[in-house]
């Protein structure tokens, strides 16, 4: 299996390369190519099984001509050391909890894989790597939490000052050791472009090996194909799917489509917006107009430019016709939002986040029209993440779950910088 540029099928390169560029040097993403088909047998072979054991499965598949066997196996249970269950909310709308990971978030799956995949390929390299990841909320705390204390790597967190919650904060700027926090006073789209930047200053590559661990990166969302293998794996065998997912910068996205090319039986993908609506507009007009985001309380999909649709559109061979075949766009607003959230606890005693909320609401709404199917959303995170809004909404407080709540009382780290390039070349120069 080897990676080729969505700039360039004839620019290919082997994992390893890949996984440590990030980014195709022609600024494309990278995509793998063959995409592995499972037989029908293989499929049903993953009936029964857990994350782990699913994901060390169809890991063989996408990584084992490049890892050996036993050292594969031991990055997939380190990095997949937690299950993704699905609950029933409704009669034909399922949840899939993401977040049963350490920063219970969904990013946990894949920002611990590329830890430990990255830590594998690097573990003979003589000078530091510096991963470079910018953050609108949880990628941040997910990627931070999963390489804290590997060897060899230093990780550095670009997100925007004042836009992420205080707890999601916490958990990125309080931890020390390899991970530095950059608070950047502009948007999560100046943090974004900051690194794409860094990524194509010759000057600075030249000098130091930088990577990334946005969804850009392979490793990254690759990964999370497991568990929408594993979502199906719970449901009844004869049920017409669909998932929900909640998108921002459609890493989730792009892998789910990787694991319905891989053979699983999905009927459709719903993409669930906030206001930032680029591809569900793209979805309506076949007009691709990247545009500033605009800040909601589902602040991890305020994405106005998101990076991962060059992977879809590649997927797809460009073509809007059978793009929308496979997608279909929804998007809500924070009234909205808040609404789905009350009436969802209300009907049902399930509390969604915001981000999870959009993906019940669309499912609900393509349900109203198209009959026969079960519809599962992504939860992409816990609703804890987001207490403010979701407390406001249900007039309750809401849990918090040991895990997160030990991060609040520590002491937050970080380095203010405008956002400028030239700033941020300085800085990482000085590392
Ligand atoms: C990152 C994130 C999303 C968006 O995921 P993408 O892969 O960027 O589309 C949705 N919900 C939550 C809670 C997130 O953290």
């Amino acid at each position: 299996m080897h990676y080729y540029s969505t700039n360039n099928k004839e620019l290919k390169l082997g994992l390893k390369e890949a996984l440590l560029k990030g980014l195709a040097p022609d600024g494309g993403l990278f995509m793998p190519y063959p995409i592995p088909i499972l037989s029908r047998n293989d499929l049903e072979s993953l009936r029964g099984l857990n994350l782990t054991q699913i994901a060390l499965k169809l890991s063989e598949l996408l990584f084992g001509e490049d890892i050996p066997g036993e050292e594969l196996k031991q990055i997939v249970e380190e990095a997949v050391n937690f299950d993704t269950p699905v609950v029933q909310v409704e009669e034909d709308i399922y949840s899939l909890e993401l977040f049963h990971g350490p920063t219970l978030a969904f990013k946990d799956v894949g920002a611990r894989f590329l830890a430990r995949l990255l830590g594998y390929f690097t573990r003979d390299m003589k000078s530091d790597i510096h991963v470079l990841v910018a953050t609108s909320g949880d990628t941040g705390s997910a990627v931070a939490n999963g390489f804290l204390g590997v060897p060899g790597i230093k990780v550095h967190v670009l997100y925007p000052s004042g836009l992420v919650s205080p707890l999601q904060e916490k958990q990125f700027t309080t931890l020390g050791k390899n991970i530095s926090a950059i608070e950047v006073e502009g948007t999560f789209d100046n943090c974004q472009k900051l690194v794409k930047e860094a990524f194509m200053d010759q000057e600075l590559t030249n000098r130091m090996t930088l990577t990334s661990a946005n969804s850009i990166n392979l490793a990254r969302f690759l990964p999370q194909a497991f568990y929408y293998f594993r979502a199906w794996a719970q449901m009844e065998p004869e049920s017409q799917l669909f998932f929900s997912v909640p998108s921002g910068n459609y890493g989730n996205m792009t892998a789910g489509l990787v694991a319905r090319e891989m053979g699983l039986p999905v009927h459709t993908f719903l993409s669930a917006n906030n206001l930032n609506d680029v591809v569900p507009s793209y979805l309506l007009t076949g007009k691709f107009k990247p545009r500033p985001s605009t800040p909601t309380i589902a602040n991890a999909m305020d994405v106005g430019d998101p990076s991962n649709f060059v992977r879809i559109l590649d997927l797809f061979d460009h073509k809007h016709e059978w793009i929308t075949a496979h997608m279909h766009g929804y998007s809500y607003s924070d009234h909205d939002i808040r609404e789905i959230i009350g009436s969802v606890y209300k009907k049902t005693g399930y509390l969604c986040d915001p981000h999870g909320a959009t993906g019940y609401q669309a499912a609900r709404s393509f349900l109203d029209n198209n009959q026969g199917y079960t519809g599962i959303f992504l939860e992409t995170a816990h609703p804890a993440k987001f207490k403010e809004s979701v407390e406001e909404v249900i007039g309750t407080p809401v849990e918090i779950p040991e895990r997160l709540a030990a991060f609040a009382d520590r002491e937050k780290h970080s380095i203010l910088l405008k956002p400028a390039y030239q700033d941020f070349k300085e800085y990482l120069k000085e590392q």
